[in-house]
């Protein structure tokens, strides 16, 4: 399958979710496409959530790829450095099914950890911008995530890594994918919000602006603090205001 069709396949596979945003950005606005993380981003860390993931990874490491307990952390966090994604680390070293591990990572109760998250959703739909998700996880963890906060309506699509190729954030490519996924040429007319710094430096370089949301505090490098996606619209009121 060649690029082209590759996107044009994603795009239309992806385009599921209501396109609620596509007719509200006019020209005279600064910012026209938001793109956000999903994992410890759109809900908190202290969730429990990407923990329990974490658990599970784990747990596939031992009893699937067969890597002696003792290895798995220092493992783990070499692939994650390494490659993004534990999975990128697993596909090269171990030969891992993307599939497979996917669904074994990311099978958990949802509602055991999140809820509805209405105060979210009302302000994500005031945003006159298209809204993107932008996940080194997968489609269908993405989609239980927002579909569990009622947010999924929210959103104009979802970059995973499949639409990336597994050359997730902070790839350079990534990046690419999303611009040319959302139909952006210019990344000054983008934000990134993540919890990692790490994928916000590299957009922020290309010319996004920056929002680094989490409970860690503040970091150099970035243009926006949030400490929680819900304070978004007191910390970049500009979204709306179309400055
Ligand atoms: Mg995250």
């Amino acid at each position: 399958m060649n690029l082209t069709c590759q996107y044009q396949c994603l795009e239309t596979f992806y385009w599921g979710f209501s396109v609620k945003n596509s007719i509200r950005y006019n020209a005279g606005m600064h910012f026209s496409t938001l793109f956000f993380d999903l994992d410890a981003t759109l809900y908190p860390a202290s969730s429990g959530l990407w923990e329990q993931i974490r658990l599970r990874i784990f747990r596939y490491m031992r009893e699937e790829v067969g890597i002696p307990e003792e290895l798995i952390p220092e493992t783990r966090d070499k692939y994650w450095k390494t490659y993004g994604t534990t999975l990128e680390g697993l596909r090269i070293h171990h030969q891992t099914d993307p599939d497979h591990y996917l669904k074994y990572v990311h099978d958990i109760s949802m509602m055991d950890y999140l809820e509805p998250d209405p105060e979210l959703q009302k302000l994500l739909t005031s945003l006159p911008q298209e809204l993107w998700i932008f996940t080194n996880a997968d489609h269908r963890h993405a989609k239980n995530v927002l579909n569990t906060l009622g947010i999924a309506d929210c959103f104009s699509g979802i970059v995973d890594l499949i639409a990336m190729d597994f050359q997730v954030k902070p790839r350079p490519d990534s990046y690419q994918t999303a611009l040319k996924m959302a139909g952006e040429s210019d990344p000054a007319h983008c934000v990134l919000f993540d919890d990692l710094i790490q994928n916000l430096l590299p957009a922020k370089k290309m010319g996004f602006t920056t929002s680094l949301v989490g409970e860690i505090g503040k970091t150099d490098g970035v243009d926006y603090y949030l400490d929680s996606i819900h304070d978004i619209q007191n910390m970049m009121p500009q979204l709306w205001s179309g400055k």
